[in-house]
């Protein structure tokens, strides 16, 4: 799946971050999946639920921001958000191709939560 090696990929970067909140519990992990990044949320969050248990991060939450597109007409300059994200006429001029991406393409760690109370 893969989804499960985005969440490994992500849980590399969780590692390395939480070397400066030294002996800290990771709490909740706060995603953006762009819509056209090309994973499924909810298959991102089946595979932390299989990844995470028993782990360094067990008990940590996983939040996804999906992020709708957004793009700019290559024609005509007009930003809009496409209904589709495979077939995007833009609304003034309908172009159909050439369009700039401008979100929807990412897929990154938006923010962490960890816990400061040491037990
Ligand atoms: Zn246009």
């Amino acid at each position: 799946m893969h989804e499960m090696s985005i969440v490994e990929s992500i849980l590399g970067i969780l590692r390395e971050e939480m070397v400066k909140y030294d002996g800290q519990k990771l709490k909740k992990v706060t995603i953006k999946n762009g819509q056209l990044a090309g994973a499924v949320s909810e298959s991102l969050k089946f595979a932390w639920d299989a990844l995470i248990p028993g782990g360094e991060f067990d008990g940590a939450e996983l939040e996804i921001i999906e992020v709708p597109v957004k793009v700019a007409c290559g024609e005509c300059g007009e930003v809009f958000s496409p209904e589709h994200a495979r077939c995007m006429p833009c609304p003034k001029c309908e172009a159909l191709l050439g369009h700039h991406v401008l979100e929807g393409k990412e897929l990154l760690i938006d923010s962490i939560e960890v816990d400061d109370q040491q037990e």
